[in-house]
């Protein structure tokens, strides 16, 4: 079972913001911005490119929802999904970061020349 599913079934415990049948947000372990929340599926489904457009229609409100609860807003936020191993996914099951509570910066080539790494 991934750690997310063990997340889900409280095998692994997790800072908890919001709940429903469906979807789980936490808070992530190591953030990298003031707020840093986990919003997942509780259904294993490994990325954004497997995601059934019935599930993301339904996790597009609950991402509202969270950054609603957690105040964000106001002053905006950013969310993002990262897939496979280009995209710097590490854990397999379809996550969405939603990173705020501060201005945040724009820096994701890990070379100065995206061009030159392809
Ligand atoms: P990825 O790199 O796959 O997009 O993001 C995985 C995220 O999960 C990372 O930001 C990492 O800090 C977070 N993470 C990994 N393991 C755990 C855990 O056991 N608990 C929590 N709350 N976050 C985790
Ligand atoms: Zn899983």
């Amino acid at each position: 079972m991934c750690i997310f599913c063990k997340i889900i079934d409280g095998e692994i415990p997790s800072n908890k913001i919001l709940e429903d049948d469906n979807f789980l947000a936490f808070h992530d372990i190591n953030p990298a911005a003031p707020v840093h929340v986990l919003v997942i599926p509780k259904e294993h489904v490994v990325s954004f490119n497997d995601v059934s457009s019935e599930i993301m229609g339904n996790m597009s409100k609950f991402i509202q929802e969270v950054a609603n609860k957690m105040g964000l807003n106001e002053n905006g936020y950013r969310l993002i999904t990262n897939i496979g191993d280009d995209g710097g996914q590490e854990v397999k099951h379809l996550h969405f970061h939603i990173l705020g509570g501060g201005k945040l910066i724009w820096n994701h080539y890990e070379q100065n020349d995206p061009h030159k790494s392809i």
